[in-house]
């Protein structure tokens, strides 16, 4: 059976950066949850589905022709031969994603599709780390390890805005900070990602470097 790492956290914990150094120094597979979340908010706005249509949304989901890249180096998204990669990182995608995210037979059907994925990827590369918001919890509670990635709110908004704008001025993080907080806030009514579940490692990576929070989240995968 593959090795598994589950990784959960909210937005600017350093989530999709660590996960994916510690699958490059696995030599593991990395399957990025959350962008099959956006690929599917992208999907539904390109084909016209309303996204307060739950029914729609679910069918959609259902049929979603989703390809979901495990190169660590280069996760790269396709929804049939459109290549999303980019374009699911959009604003107009980060404000929506939620509305999507909380409809509850969403959840299962990707939580479907992404037991299956970790199995195949793991089949195929003999590990394979998994990050989201539910990972540790519902998709994969049986992880060979299990961590929550957390950081304050100033920490977590510092490092989305140099993402999204390049800089951290007072104005920019004043932008980023109605995205990250209400974003957090909606996720967090379906999965509780703000504090560990019982078997799940803790890292605060507030004042750590990104060298020290992978050297960290190294060391325990490697415990
Ligand atoms: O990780 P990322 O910020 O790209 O996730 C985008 C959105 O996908 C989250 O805001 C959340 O709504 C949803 N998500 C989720 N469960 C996961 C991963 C992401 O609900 N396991």
């Amino acid at each position: 059976t593959p090795f598994v790492v589950a990784v959960d956290g909210p937005s600017g914990s350093g989530k999709s950066s660590v996960s994916r150094a510690v699958a490059r120094h696995l030599g593991a597979g990395y399957l990025d949850t959350g962008a099959m979340y956006r690929a599917l908010t992208w999907w539904c706005l390109e084909s016209g589905v309303d996204l307060g249509d739950a029914d729609a949304v679910v069918a959609a989901a259902r049929e979603l022709p989703l390809a979901m890249g495990a190169d660590p180096d280069e996760p790269g998204v396709h929804v049939g031969d459109v290549d999303v990669t980019e374009a699911i990182r959009s604003s107009q995608i980060s404000g929506r994603v939620s509305t999507v995210a909380t409809i509850p037979a969403v959840r299962s059907e990707l939580q479907l599709q992404q037991r299956d994925l970790i199995t195949v990827i793991g089949d195929e590369l003999g590990s394979v780390v998994a990050e989201g918001r539910d990972i540790t919890t519902v998709v994969a509670p049986d992880a060979d390890v299990r961590l929550l990635l957390t950081a304050s709110e100033d920490a977590r908004l510092r490092r989305r805005t140099q993402e999204l704008h390049g800089g951290t001025d007072a104005e920019s993080v004043e932008r980023t900070r109605d995205e990250v907080v209400r974003r957090d806030r909606d996720d967090s009514t379906v999965s509780s990602f703000l504090t560990a579940a019982d078997g799940v490692s803790t890292l605060d990576t507030s004042d750590l470097t990104f060298e020290e929070s992978v050297a960290a989240a190294v060391a325990l995968v490697d415990a």
